[in-house]
């Protein structure tokens, strides 16, 4: 009877839906905190959001940033700050996208899209620099030829930063405490969340 019991475990799979996905065909939706490849963020008036300060560089665990600030030009300043990332790097083939070093960032300059779908062939690729991470005029990521960009992909890259409940605590639901992005402005909040306790709305 054994054989036969095989069979009708097998014979009953036939019948139940597929779970599996045709990737890299299909991709299935990405969440919105997911932590994929970094772009460095600008003001809602092209200015540049870093500041140089070095301080993702210091918290990296992986050691993986390095970031050199200078003196904005007076005549022609790049971010509204003193200083500005004037050298910026990330190294891909290191970063375990830990996201400690977008916690870390004072003026949300650095941030993580949602794409992970990217490989490299050399290590000059695999070495992010400032011109490759800073998002466009349009405020896209700028897309990379070994990266697997699909449409809709390129319009989620501060996810985490509009997260409304920092700790896990509900009651920061709709609180926005983030600056406007180039291209798209403030974003919204994440929808509502549910509280986990009542008793938690009190105090
Ligand atoms: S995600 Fe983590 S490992 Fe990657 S650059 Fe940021 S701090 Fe470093
Ligand atoms: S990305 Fe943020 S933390 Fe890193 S140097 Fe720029 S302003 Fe400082």
């Amino acid at each position: 009877m054994g054989y036969l019991e095989g069979f009708w475990v097998t014979f009953r799979q036939m019948f139940r839906p597929r779970i599996t996905g045709q990737y890299p065909e299909e991709k299935r939706p990405k969440v919105e905190r997911l932590h994929g490849r970094h772009v460095l963020n600008r003001y809602e008036d092209g200015m540049e959001k870093c500041i140089g300060c070095e301080l993702c560089a210091g918290v990296c665990p992986a050691r993986c940033i390095y970031v050199r600030g200078a003196d904005n030009p007076p005549d022609d300043p790049v971010s509204p700050g003193e200083r500005y990332g004037f050298v910026y790097e990330i190294n891909y083939l290191r970063c375990i996208h830990c996201d400690l070093c977008v916690e870390a960032c004072p003026t949300e300059a650095i941030t993580e899209s949602k794409l992970f779908e990217f490989s490299f062939t050399n290590r000059d690729d695999a070495i992010y620099t400032r011109a490759e991470l800073l998002v466009g005029d349009d405020g896209r990521p700028r897309q990379l030829p070994w990266e697997d960009w699909r449409p809709g992909e390129d319009a989620l890259t501060s996810g985490w930063m509009r997260a409304t409940a920092p700790a896990g605590d509900h009651r920061w639901t709709g609180e926005v405490q983030w600056s406007g992005e180039l291209g798209y402005g403030v974003r919204a909040p994440e929808p509502p969340q549910e509280a986990a306790d009542p008793s938690e709305e009190e105090g």
